[in-house]
């Protein structure tokens, strides 16, 4: 009886139904399902951030709306995470906004820039708010292929004349899910001379800055020359402190952007619980002990599977950050179909590429979110079906 809006009606389509039906039919069977389908930390998060919410959950001070840009503690934690991270001052008042889990802020910061018909530069495969968001605003998405042969990084110089004219914003995310690519500083730079001359807006999603191994050290998008005038980044506590579902993010960059963005959100929520603020502050001001263990969990993981998959011949690479390993279809068939052939010959669920978007076909998606011990289990079975 209800027709949905158009926007609605132009969302991406939502790929896993199949794949997520058959996982769902599986487990009821009782049968022992191994998943590296989640983008998950399967660790608890670290004990000292509960003592801090449960303190914090404790003081009636807490229990009201908390003010919707952020309690200023946790905008100083923010400043001070860059100064000691990157070396890059924000002005935690102008620079720093929290969210309720980044997802939130990306997916609303188009509203507050797309006028309609106006573009957004979009990675493929990518994060699907990206799409979502630009869509949702009423925005027009020009995708930016990431392919193997350009080191998964958008190739600018590709990008039409017209489209330059018309584009407000460019999504950029690396360390990437889920290709797990790094961006190099050459192409940091690239992209903000790119975004200076056409006026266009950078968005970085930062979210896996944290998880990365062999002592590689992802950057800001912020310590380069420039970057300040034309980007905001986003961060997440969710990856880094095993805290996804307690959703506490934050963008942090131009002072008008920032403004912006919580210019619209203002209309949409009221903060995050202060409890979780007050949490998310103990995180930020830990020691790096939990991050440090944290990458050497996932690190071995990484090399358990990895590993194991290049003995049985299927030629992966392996990442430098992020956990997730980015696998090409090893025979002639459809990301999906190898999913759905890997669910139901070896009770394994990985992620087809092609629910990241159309370039991400010809590839599955591993996440390093179970214990070694399941990762070994995997590769014996993927052995029986090769
Ligand atoms: C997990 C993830 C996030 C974090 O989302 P939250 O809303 O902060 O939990 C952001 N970007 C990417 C690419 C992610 O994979």
């Amino acid at each position: 009886m209800f027709k949905l809006s158009k926007k609605v009606q132009s969302l991406p389509p939502y790929l896993f139904l199949e794949i997520d039906k058959a996982k769902r039919r599986a487990r009821s069977e009782g049968r022992d399902i191994i998943d590296l389908g989640i983008g998950d930390p399967d660790q608890p998060t670290p004990k000292f951030i509960i003592d801090a919410l449960n303190q914090a959950a404790n003081d009636p001070a807490n229990h009201r709306y908390a003010l919707d840009q952020g309690m200023p503690v946790l905008r100083s934690a923010v400043a001070d995470w860059y100064k000691n991270r990157f070396n890059v001052n924000l002005n935690s008042e102008t620079e720093v906004l929290p969210l309720i889990g980044s997802k939130e802020g990306i997916a609303h910061f188009p509203l507050a820039f797309l006028n309609p018909g106006d573009i957004s530069l979009v990675p493929d495969p990518c994060y699907p708010p990206y799409k979502g968001g630009t869509i949702l605003a009423g925005g027009k998405l020009h995708i930016m292929p990431l392919q193997e042969s350009n080191s998964f990084l958008p190739d600018l110089k590709k990008i039409p004349f017209l489209v330059r004219k018309k584009a407000k914003i460019i999504f950029v995310n690396y360390p990437n899910n889920p290709t797990n690519a790094c961006a190099s500083d050459d192409f940091y730079k690239q992209l903000i001379e790119f975004a200076v001359k056409n006026k266009i807006i950078i968005i970085s999603d930062l979210a896996y800055s944290e998880m990365a191994y062999d002592g590689y050290k992802p950057r800001s998008l912020l310590e380069f020359d420039g970057a300040r005038e034309v980007t905001i980044e986003f961060h997440s506590l969710s990856k880094t402190y095993n805290m996804t579902g307690w959703r506490a993010g934050w963008a942090a960059g131009n002072a008008g952007l920032v403004s912006a963005l919580a210019k619209v959100k203002s209309n949409i929520d009221s903060g995050i619980f202060s409890a979780v603020q007050l949490a998310a502050v103990a995180a930020l001001k830990s020691s790096n002990d939990h991050i440090k263990s944290m990458c050497q969990l996932y690190q071995e993981r990484r090399d358990v599977l990895v590993d194991g998959l290049n003995v049985l011949g299927w030629r992966v690479l392996k990442p430098k950050a992020t956990f997730y390993v980015w696998i090409k279809n090893p025979a002639q068939e459809s990301s999906i179909d190898f999913a759905a052939r890997l669910l139901k010959d070896a009770d394994i669920v990985a992620t087809p590429g092609i629910g990241f978007g159309k370039y991400g076909e010809g590839y599955i998606r591993m996440a390093l979110t179970v214990p070694r011990e399941r990762i070994k289990e995997a590769l014996e079975r993927i052995k029986k079906i090769s």
